[in-house]
């Protein structure tokens, strides 16, 4: 379907075609005629599938059509975001695909001075796109008023439950006025963000797509087994030989984030971290150097990571497995995205055997092995299961990860309790190893 069939004005089809848009997405075709037509929407869709757009056009639209004068501090459209990073990348959508239109915009999130957000406030804006913290400070300072907001956007809703915003959320829902236009996205629907969701919206049309499987099949992946104390080895062996000329790096520990980079620009591999623990600013310069290829490796966190919208990413690695299956397709989603193509490599080491066979299960394919020369064959045949964090709190010996009865390799329960032999405060390989607190 081309974008003509959506009915967009000519502004806006003017901005899409100097973003270089050809066709609609999916979530761009199904939820702009409901949009258009007044309707709150409930979206399940991750970032990657175009949903900005999604959203941010049909507003665009029916804000232009919207006789009221701006009035300083009282944005019209509020755009709720659980990351800065995402809060700016919003932002600059927004002014990208309202550029032809003169849209005032402004975004505020925490880590960073109030005063020029309060300023581009005072003047009156359209759209404010704002994290949770930051939005209801300025609130409270009254440099902020929701009751001018004629649309609301609360975006990535399970993430926002994840990292504790949820009452944050609430406050600033009670803000707004009864009669708005509402749309809600979120990656999953668990019943706690079906509960939201039934507040904040009326009469929703639902809009869902789950781009994760034709994603992972566009994606060349491959896995290859190391010992954990060869991982630093292999990284800098695979940067050097491959063709990577944008590389996601993933690890599981922002500590961990911070070496590896650290280690790859001691290997003549110019490398930068992300993580929650780095200042605004250091994150804006390092995802600046690896936009403009001043730097060709980043290397992330799961939750620094997310809704980072940076196109291009040839290769995607895993220098950690994550331990939620999930995950490992929101990683290796960061390449491939809107129809290019990539490649993701995972590293995977004996304790980490078990998060491997999680991952081929919920992608439905086995990943195809790469040889390579510090390969790991008893990696690769590891059969035992890592423990879970609950059964690491509980002491770390006992039971296996699906809470199987009987172990495998003779460790069944005569071990007492602790199925692989170790001790039980993780004299197993396989206890203290994986950290999982992010
Ligand atoms: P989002 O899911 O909104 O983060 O968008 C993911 C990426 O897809 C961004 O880099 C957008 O610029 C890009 N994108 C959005 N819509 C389209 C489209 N119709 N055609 C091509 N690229 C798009």
């Amino acid at each position: 379907m081309p974008f003509q069939q959506l009915k967009l004005i000519e502004p806006l089809m003017r901005a899409l075609k100097k973003q270089g848009y050809v066709k609609p997405t999916p979530i761009q075709e199904k939820a702009i005629p409901p949009l258009l037509a007044g309707r709150d929407l409930m979206g399940i869709a991750q970032t990657g599938t175009g949903k900005t757009a999604a959203f941010t056009l049909p507003i665009l639209q029916l804000l232009s059509q919207d006789p009221d004068p701006l009035v300083p501090t009282s944005p019209k459209v509020l755009i709720l975001t659980p990351t800065r990073e995402l809060a700016m990348q919003i932002d600059e959508s927004v002014a990208a695909y309202g550029e032809f239109l003169r849209v005032r915009h402004a975004v505020v999130f925490g880590g960073v001075g109030q005063n020029p957000q309060v300023r581009a406030l005072s003047h009156g804006v359209d759209f404010l796109t704002a994290t949770p913290g930051r939005l209801l400070d300025l609130i409270n300072q009254r440099h902020v008023r929701l009751d001018g907001v004629k649309f609301f956007v609360l975006d990535e809703a399970d993430r926002m439950l994840d990292m504790g915003f949820i009452r944050d959320v609430r406050k600033i829902v009670a803000l707004l006025p009864h009669h708005r236009h509402s749309l809600f996205f979120s990656a999953t629907m668990a019943p706690e963000v079906t509960d939201l969701a039934r507040t904040l919206l009326k009469d929703p049309f639902r809009v869902e797509v789950t781009p994760e499987r034709k994603t992972v099949e566009k994606i060349e992946q491959r896995v290859l087994f190391v010992d954990q104390g060869n991982k630093d080895k292999l990284l800098v062996q695979l940067l050097r030989q491959d063709h990577l000329t944008r590389t996601l790096v993933f690890t599981l520990m922002k500590h961990k984030a911070n070496k590896v980079a650290h280690m790859l620009s001691q290997n003549g591999i110019p490398a930068d971290a992300i993580h929650g623990n780095k200042s605004q600013s250091a994150r804006v310069r390092a995802l600046e150097n690896f936009k403009n290829g001043r730097v060709s490796v980043l290397v992330a966190t799961d939750i620094a990571a997310r809704g980072i919208d940076i196109d291009d990413i040839s290769h995607v690695i895993n220098y950690d497995l994550p331990n939620e299956p999930e995950t490992y397709v929101h990683r290796i989603g960061r390449t491939a995205r809107a129809g290019a193509e990539g490649t993701a490599y995972s590293f995977c080491s004996g304790d980490e055997r078990s998060y491997l066979t999680d991952i081929q299960r919920l992608i439905g394919m086995p990943i195809p092995v790469m040889d390579h020369a510090l390969h790991s064959e008893s990696a690769k045949n590891e059969t035992r299961q890592a423990l879970s964090p609950q059964q690491r709190s509980r002491g770390g010996g006992g039971g296996r990860r699906f809470g199987h009865s009987s172990g495998q390799g003779g460790h069944g329960r005569s071990g007492g309790g602790r199925p692989f032999g170790g001790s039980s405060h993780g004299g197993s390989r396989f206890a203290p190893r994986r950290p999982y607190r992010r």
